[in-house]
């Protein structure tokens, strides 16, 4: 994969979904600020998959920026810098201000699946947090869970840890309030989801220390439906199976249809026309109802 050129920008480091560019002439040590390139790549079980996704690059940075814009905590967003986004990657990019990230995955839950209910059906608990007996896949939780995976390097899969064992890797301290505030911001978006007739099921924070003031800032992508699942609330307050239940505005087209048709060796097959054109419309249409 080879990242696109862009005047005025050295290209960094690419993720599976986004790439990160630091001004010319300058390195990650001491670049002032990053530029972060969403692509249409989509990915599932931590692969890259192929084709990629129409317009999703412009419309998961829509999102991230209107969550940022409506959310009250410190963002990694460098004001004024919507106008350094080169012309050619306009709409899908952002700069940023550089932080020291933490190798955290910050999942808030608010309903149980995905891994999570994996977890459940083996222990009744989440990364060590006992729940209730008798919940089932889709099920709203007695409150808000923080469930934190480390980030494992590239190449590697991400892990669920329990709260001890992110203690271990980036301190007491950090560890509390990372947790305290995914917790707050999960609860404040969440009701402003509603308010739109959206559920969020669950999601994921990043944050990063500013190295300059110690701040700790909320950086990365922030729910979009690459970050978080969003299930319609009508739908899932009227269903009775899973499946009915729910109805998703995110990435879990692609999961399921990949679950259905691949054993998780070699390489992933190509999505189908239909799974991509599907999945760009849930996309577009979530934006659609959150903005409105
Ligand atoms: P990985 O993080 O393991 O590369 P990824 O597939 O999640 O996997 P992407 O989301 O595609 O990666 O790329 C975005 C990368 O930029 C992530 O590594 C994220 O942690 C990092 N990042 C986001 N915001 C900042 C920031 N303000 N400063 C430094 N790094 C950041
Ligand atoms: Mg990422």
């Amino acid at each position: 994969m080879t990242a696109q050129e862009l005047p005025g920008w050295t290209h960094l480091y690419s993720g599976k979904v986004r790439d990160l560019y630091v001004p010319e002439g300058m390195t990650s040590g001491d670049a002032p600020e990053l530029l972060v390139v969403a692509s249409d790549r989509v990915s599932a079980f931590d692969f890259v998959l192929s084709p990629g996704i129409p317009r999703k690059g412009e419309l998961l940075t829509q999102l991230s920026n209107w969550w940022f814009a409506h959310l009250d905590v410190p963002n990694h967003l460098v004001s004024g810098g919507a106008a350094r986004v080169p012309a050619e990657v306009a709409g899908r990019a952002a700069v940023v201000k550089p932080l020291e990230m933490f190798a955290i995955e910050c999942v808030v839950r608010g309903y149980l699946t995905g891994s999570g209910w994996a977890e459940y059906q083996q222990s009744q608990s989440v990364t060590g947090i006992p729940l209730p007996a008798g919940l089932h896949n889709g099920d709203r939780l007695p409150e808000p869970i923080f469930t934190p995976a480390w980030k494992a390097p590239q190449g590697e899969h991400d892990e669920n840890i329990s709260f001890d064992r992110m203690i271990e890797i980036v301190g007491e301290e950090a560890a509390l309030a990372l947790r305290e505030l995914s917790l707050t911001i999960y609860t404040d978006a969440a009701a402003t989801a509603e308010a739109h007739g959206l559920i969020i099921a669950d999601t994921k924070f990043e944050f990063g220390r500013d190295g300059e003031s110690g701040e700790i800032v909320l950086a990365d992508e922030v729910l979009t439906s690459d970050s978080s699942r969003y299930w319609d609330l009508a739908t899932w307050s009227a269903g009775t199976t899973p499946e009915e239940r729910m109805a998703s505005f995110d990435k879990q087209i692609v999961r399921d249809w990949l679950a259905a048709n691949w054993d998780k060796q070699g390489t992933p097959p190509e999505l189908p026309a239909d799974i991509v054109a599907q999945t760009a419309s849930r996309y577009a249409e979530l934006i659609a109802r959150l903005t409105a």
